[in-house]
């Protein structure tokens, strides 16, 4: 068992919790108390166009509801910007930084641009092989992609079939909605950013966002709950956003920076995320901290296949029966039923397998 252990479970307020951000929740205290450890609640409200008013409050009082209470005062991201500032600057100080005037029609175009001129400067044959290639790794990205990133594969495949014809595209072409839906709210840019501004702005162009230099290695680190993971930032992602075009420090930055001044040592939180922890723990490199220790449990999916949550429109937690909420949360986490009756015993009871199944030597 560790010999001191600070966990955190870092809601963005722009809603009341609902059953996914419940499980993470769960899992994030259930580790802190196992551990006989400090839990806190940090509200991730930089992202201000989506934070709602009252939903912090809202999601204390639902964690207090449910017997969740942290050990320390809650920490609001929104006091904290001169602390990002102050990472920011140092990174700019080791010029890990570079400013960055690309939109996302522009890195879109570039992205497409670079597969032409490969394509092109093939032969037929290896044009073929190209091809395949291509379809054979989009394939692998459309089962993991989000909706946005379909859109733009679909894009590159539609230029594929109109450039080689349906022998080569058709396959591409037929899956491919006809008019892809606009999504709701802006999407990211397709990745990885192919680093147009990595040495300089163009003439006559200003910075939008700020970019971290990202080296072309393997990040590879152990997830408590996913195992051996490894992902090449730089192949992957490209240099990512500091800071935003719309003036506002990156989710990545702020985490980073906030994990080290709470003094996290454990992060659990949902396995939507697992895919940014190479970019945080690159960044707490670059800043010299400790990146803490992860671990990424299951998220829950709608009907439809979507992750459950606020921008999908769940459902706020039903907190009139506050032990069934905790029962189902416990449930998604893969574990037996437990048959207790009151959120005492609910707590006792989970922390104690909880920490058979984790810390037990
Ligand atoms: N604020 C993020 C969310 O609500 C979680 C961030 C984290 O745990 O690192 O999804």
């Amino acid at each position: 068992m560790p010999s001191r252990y600070i966990g955190r479970f870092a809601p963005s307020p722009s809603g009341p919790l609902h059953a996914g951000s419940l499980v993470a929740a769960v899992a994030s205290y259930l580790d802190a108390r196992a551990a006989s450890g400090v839990w806190l609640i940090r509200m991730e409200d930089l992202d201000t166009p989506r934070m709602v008013a009252g939903a912090a409050q809202t999601i204390v009082k639902q964690l207090a509801t449910l017997g969740m209470h942290a050990d320390q005062p809650v920490v609001y991201q929104s006091d904290r910007l001169a602390a990002y500032q102050t990472a920011f600057d140092l990174l700019q100080m080791k010029s890990l930084v570079y400013p960055c005037c690309c939109t996302r029609q522009e890195i879109a175009d570039s992205t497409r641009i670079q597969l032409k001129t490969v394509i092109e400067a093939s032969q037929v044959k290896q044009t073929t092989q190209a091809i395949q290639a291509i379809q054979a790794s989009q394939a692998i990205q459309v089962s993991q992609a989000s909706q946005a990133s379909r859109a733009t594969l679909f894009d590159q495949r539609i230029n594929l079939a109109l450039k080689f014809g349906d022998s080569v595209g058709g396959q591409f072409a037929s899956q491919a909605p006809p008019t892809p839906q606009p999504p709701p709210t802006p999407q990211p840019p397709p990745k990885p950013y192919p680093g147009i501004c990595r040495h300089g702005l163009p003439p006559n162009r200003a910075a939008r966002a700020w970019r971290l230099i990202v080296p072309n290695q393997a990040v590879v680190f152990d997830d408590r709950w996913c195992g051996r993971q490894a992902q090449n930032v730089s192949q992957e992602v490209g240099d990512f956003v500091l800071k935003r075009a719309d003036g506002i420090w990156s989710y990545q930055l702020a985490v980073v920076v906030d994990d080290a001044f709470q003094g996290v040592t454990d992060i659990v939180r949902g396995q939507d995320l697992l895919d940014s922890t190479a970019r945080q723990r690159l960044l707490a490199n670059a800043l010299g901290v400790i990146p803490p220790k992860t671990m990424h449990v299951p998220v829950l999916y709608d009907k439809s296949g979507l992750k459950l949550s606020k921008q999908n429109h769940a459902q706020a937690l039903n907190l009139v029966q506050p032990l069934e909420c905790l029962k189902s949360a416990w449930l998604s986490l893969g574990f037996a039923p437990l048959a207790v009756h009151d959120l005492a015993s609910f707590w006792c009871d989970a922390t104690h397998i909880w920490r058979n199944r984790f810390f037990k030597v």
